[in-house]
């Protein structure tokens, strides 16, 4: 809590340890801001909704969506939207405040369970929490964007004697070095995390994923909403993912504790399991197919039609390569989605068939018909 990196450091951005699509491109966020509308509208425009961002890091994305939100005001008009934001770092929260309120900020609010408050740029009521748990219930739409990928993991190694779990222990030989060791014998960690059909040798778990997920899948079943993940990640097949980095380049994990960034791709598969059957899952889908579903193309073309100079041109052209080649972010970032049943399916679906009209795709997961 004290000395952890998202607590001292947390630099996300050009100047920071780390960049994220956000940061690339206004693009990115806005398409993001568009998914939102898109469900809001397919599941009948409800009076009010709370979009809650699961570490907002420099509050890039949420600024991006609420511009969305201003400029669609007419379609959203007689919507009561709020903005809750789950934000560990003192730091990065600060730099939220000023990016979305101008630094117009109130500690401690009174009567609800945030530790500050403010309100947005365009009006729109926003509130910090350090956890999922502060945020009122209600009907919200979520979002993770590179979130998942910082929690905590656990690491297992298959050997002959059966899975043990990697440890993390002092290195007795050179100071501020830490190493890994193998748990001599099974660990609780080992017994409760390994699945008996597990065929990997080496495997990469992050319970604090499987137990947000589960809070979310609940939200969603209880009180309606979605829930939009984008990380990069796999579907339960890789194996020994965890890095670190500083300023941009890697960093040796062990070293330097609380100084670099450490990330572990997001097992979606995990994350789908924990979801319980409480809520429908969709994805993972590879950031650049979900991206073009969004429209990117056509929004590219007219940006690249209002810019002014070559120079404004240019970086479109390089923020899109960015995200949408597979050699870049276009394939090992994805999106994966949690939606009530209801959005899927229609409840009485098995009895009438042919009595209800089609539910509309899910925008991202399909192609966009905004209607
Ligand atoms: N979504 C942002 C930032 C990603 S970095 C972007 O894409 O640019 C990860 C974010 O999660 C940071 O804001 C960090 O402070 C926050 N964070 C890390 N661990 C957290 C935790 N346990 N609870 C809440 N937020 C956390």
């Amino acid at each position: 809590p004290s000395q952890g990196y998202y607590t001292r450091r947390g630099g996300v951005g050009e100047s920071g340890d780390f960049i994220t699509s956000p940061e690339i491109s206004q693009v990115f966020g806005e398409l993001i801001g568009i998914w939102y509308i898109s469900e809001w509208m397919a599941m009948g425009k409800p009076k009010t909704f709370q979009l809650v961002e699961l570490g907002p890091g420099r509050g890039t994305l949420t600024e991006d969506i609420l511009r969305v939100f201003n400029q669609l005001a007419s379609v959203l008009s007689k919507c009561d939207v709020s903005v809750h934001l789950v934000e560990v770092s003192p730091k990065l929260s600060e730099i939220q405040a000023v990016m979305l309120t101008g630094g117009k900020v109130h500690p401690n609010p009174k009567d609800k369970s945030a530790y500050m408050n403010g309100v947005g740029k365009t009006g729109i009521p926003i509130f910090w929490y350090r956890d999922i748990q502060d945020v009122p219930p209600g009907y919200s739409f979520y979002l993770a964007h590179e979130f998942f990928d910082a929690l905590p993991i656990h690491k297992f190694q298959r050997t002959e004697k059966g899975w043990r779990e990697v440890l993390v222990d002092i290195n007795p030989e050179v100071p501020d070095q830490l190493r890994f060791v193998l748990s001599p014998s099974r660990t609780p960690a080992t017994q409760n995390f390994i699945q008996p059909e597990e065929t990997r040798d080496h495997v990469e778990v992050c319970p604090e994923a499987g137990v947000i997920v589960q809070r979310l899948a609940s939200r969603i079943e209880k009180d309606g909403g979605a829930t939009l993940v984008a990380d990069y990640g796999h579907d339960g097949t890789k194996t020994d993912t965890f890095r670190g980095f500083r300023n941009h380049k890697l960093h040796d994990v062990l070293s330097a504790p609380g100084t670099a960034d450490l990330t572990a791709d997001v097992d979606f598969s995990y994350l789908r399991k924990m979801a319980q059957g409480r809520a429908a899952t969709l994805g993972p889908i590879k950031q650049r197919e979900f991206l073009k579903n969004m429209g990117i193309d056509l929004r590219l073309q007219v940006l690249l039609q209002n810019a002014r100079d070559t120079a404004t041109r240019e970086q479109l052209l390089h923020s899109y390569d960015m995200l949408m080649n597979p050699k870049k972010m276009g394939d090992c970032f994805n999106f994966f989605a949690l939606l009530p049943h209801h959005r899927l399916v229609h409840p009485d679906k098995k009895d009438k068939p042919e009595s209800k009209s089609p539910l509309p795709p899910v925008a991202g997961f399909n192609e966009l018909l905004l209607k």
